[in-house]
């Protein structure tokens, strides 16, 4: 067998690579965590001003209401202006999402894992959804419809989930048409409970549905970019669901609607472990 000096050296050297490896999973923490302030101190910065440019476009189209009753010669000049109004409006709308959700992301992101999850009733959860996302659902006269038990309970943090749901929801009306129908589902099982959001939209080509929960990635840019949407949208869901121990997952044929399914535990998180008993010496 191999001298005692040798098998202390090969001790050593598996001791350096371990402390090696555990540098650097510190230093990826730290350069995570940095990261991580730098875009949450960036967004943080950009959201007033953002909102006064919303302020402003928005004191813009005041402005240039077209005069009433019979249109002069400036109206044409007005409306050029409040067409640039209107577009200004638009745009400093849409980064205002995109600093939110950022925010959102980085929050997430650092608040892993989930501090005590609380037992969270998705009556509530549904209602709040269908509250939230009635105005855009009725504007384009489709059916946000649900069907599951009364009383599910998941466990975990409300406000996190409200907002994943409403993320899906969301964007199941943004890529469907009109007159068409979302339907929200609550399936209890055992240990998980799943939430279903079914659409009958354009639906996610193959080589698109494993990036989709990739921050920032949209399927179809032009598509995409006409519902002024940020990208963010999914990986915050999936953020959600991996806060709560679950997952998401989706099933699509591009042109046949899309069915997104988030997993969330249906019971309390282990309690902790009881002490153990003193022992009498
Ligand atoms: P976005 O703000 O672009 O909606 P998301 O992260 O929410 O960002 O979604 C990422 C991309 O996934 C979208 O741009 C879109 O291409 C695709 N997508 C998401 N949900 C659906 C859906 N229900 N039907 C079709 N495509 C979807």
């Amino acid at each position: 067998s191999a001298p005692l000096g040798l098998h202390l050296r090969a001790v050593a050297l598996n001791a350096t690579h371990v402390a090696v490896e555990a540098a650097d999973v510190t230093e990826s923490h730290r350069l995570a965590r940095v990261r991580r302030d730098f875009v949450a101190n960036v967004s943080h910065e950009l959201k007033t001003p953002i909102g006064a440019l919303q302020l402003l476009a928005e004191a813009l189209l005041d402005a240039t209401e077209l005069p009433e009753p019979a249109p002069d010669a400036q109206s044409e000049d007005l409306l050029a202006a409040r067409r640039f109004a209107e577009r200004i409006h638009h745009e400093s709308a849409r980064m205002g999402r995109l600093v939110n959700e950022l925010l959102e992301l980085t929050r997430l992101q650092g608040a892993e894992p989930l501090p005590t999850p609380e037992p969270v009733a998705l009556d509530w959860v549904i209602a709040e959804v269908i509250d939230r996302t009635r105005t855009t659902a009725s504007a384009k006269g489709i059916d946000v419809e649900y069907t599951g038990p009364k009383g599910a309970t998941v466990y975990g943090s409300d406000s996190q989930i409200a907002t994943a749901v409403t993320n899906l929801v969301e964007n199941a009306i943004a890529y469907s048409g009109e007159d068409t129908k979302v339907s929200l589902a609550v399936r209890p099982g055992d240990d998980w409970i799943e939430i279903d959001v079914a659409d009958e939209g354009i639906g996610i080509a193959p080589h698109d549905l494993d990036r989709i929960f990739e921050r920032f990635y949209r399927a179809d840019q032009a598509r995409s970019r006409a519902t002024g949407g940020t990208g963010l949208g999914l990986a915050i869901v999936k953020h959600i669901a991996t806060n709560h121990g679950g997952r998401v997952d989706v099933s699509s044929t591009l042109g046949g609607g899309s069915t997104f399914t988030l997993r969330l535990p249906a019971r309390p998180p282990e309690s902790p472990l009881p002490l153990p008993a003193a022992t009498e010496i």
